[in-house]
């Protein structure tokens, strides 16, 4: 344990996604010993364009340590479990934040597209993950303001102070968001230069084109698939994830293999050698999809070429016909986000990683 602590150095993170891979666990802890939460944002949360408080707010989410009464009761601070608010249900933080009256007011005039019930049978950390899955970067940044602004409102109307009502806790939501990144976006500051016009863009129009992940249909399984590679290495990584109609994770895969390969080769490799995996663990799944359009259009296509890519095309078709149910598609690489998650994970290890009916640790990074 004294071993993470600054003053050795031998510690690195199990895994991340910040951009300096030198980094050391002793970095991420501060002179008192305690973890540097600018730190770790910084090298594991670079993505999130938010306010330092709402990353504090996100992490407490996160690691389940915001002070609610379920919780203080479970640990006996507080006499009763129950919302101090609605009176009606536990005050867990998924209560607090999209169940208590007020908060599920907010979330029904929002326009974020992800399914809220998957809240019900999550628990924070998983139902944060699966939202910033399945949304842009900036609809996930626009969820976690949201959930602050309602957490705020919160402690105003138990503290008898005057409070909004929900649209207006949305409109301040998206008004704050919107000024935070006008005044931090690089091209925004340097074209005010320009001229004296500042005006933040409406939340609209910053909204990228997004092609969330979808859920199959109720009692069918989808398979994602992906691969990267490190070229200075002379490595691929492989990574998969079979899911359920609730979004839930059955299984994920994240695999390395040696060698150098193009695209469309290392797309089917992660296609043949998820096949496989799957075949031994017995799962089966109904959808499968991968990012390479050729993946797909090969094979549908009959084809006599004997290059690698279609040497292992055809060894994907046998492989194919133990799911004789399953549709193949192809999907955009922001549509599957754990797979890609999972293969880049591949790079940073030696073994092989299977997981089943748990969540894979690697995916705690998307945060
Ligand atoms: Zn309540």
């Amino acid at each position: 344990m004294d071993s993470w602590l600054p003053g050795y150095t031998d510690f690195t993170p199990y895994c991340f996604i910040g951009s300096d891979p030198s980094i050391q666990v002793a970095d991420l802890i501060d002179e008192h010993r305690n973890w540097d939460l600018v730190a770790i944002s910084t090298n594991f949360g670079q993505k999130l364009k938010i306010p330092s408080k709402l990353r504090i707010f996100v992490w407490k989410v996160f690691h389940n340590a915001l002070p609610v009464t379920a919780e203080l009761n479970r640990k006996h601070i507080s006499d009763t479990p129950f919302c101090p608010l609605c009176k009606a249900h536990r005050e867990t933080i998924n209560h607090a934040l999209f169940f208590c009256t007020r908060a599920k007011e907010v979330w029904h005039l929002s326009h974020l597209t992800f399914d809220l019930k998957m809240a019900v049978t999550s628990t924070p950390d998983e139902f944060l993950l699966y939202v910033s899955a399945n949304t842009s970067s900036f609809e996930f940044e626009s969820f976690l303001v949201c959930c602050w602004s309602i957490k705020f409102e919160r402690n105003a109307e138990y503290n008898e102070k005057l409070t909004k009502l929900p649209a207006a806790i949305l409109a301040f939501a998206t008004d704050y968001l919107a000024k935070y990144q006008a005044v931090h976006a690089p091209t925004m500051n340097s074209t005010s230069l320009a001229g004296p016009s500042t005006t933040p863009a409406p939340a609209s129009t910053m909204v990228p084109p997004v092609t969330p992940w979808t859920a199959p249909p109720v009692g069918k399984f989808k398979l994602n698939t992906d691969a990267v590679c490190n070229k200075a290495l002379g490595i691929i990584g492989i990574g998969a994830d079979l899911r359920d109609s609730s979004g839930f994770i059955i299984a994920a895969l994240s695999k390395s293999m040696k060698g150098c390969f193009k695209p469309e080769e290392m797309e089917t490799l992660a296609l043949a050698h998820t096949l496989k995996w799957s075949i031994n663990l017995c799962l089966s799944a109904e959808f499968i999809e991968t990012d390479s359009l050729m993946v797909v259009q090969g094979l549908k296509t009959a084809f006599t070429c004997n290059s690698t890519f279609h040497t292992i095309l055809k060894e994907v078709n046998y492989l194919v016909s133990f799911f004789p149910r399953a549709q193949i598609a192809h999907v955009k690489r922001f549509a599957k986000t754990y797979a890609h998650v999972l293969a880049k994970f591949a790079l940073t290890v030696d073994v092989d990683c299977s997981w089943l009916e748990e969540f894979p640790p690697p995916l705690m990074t998307i945060m």
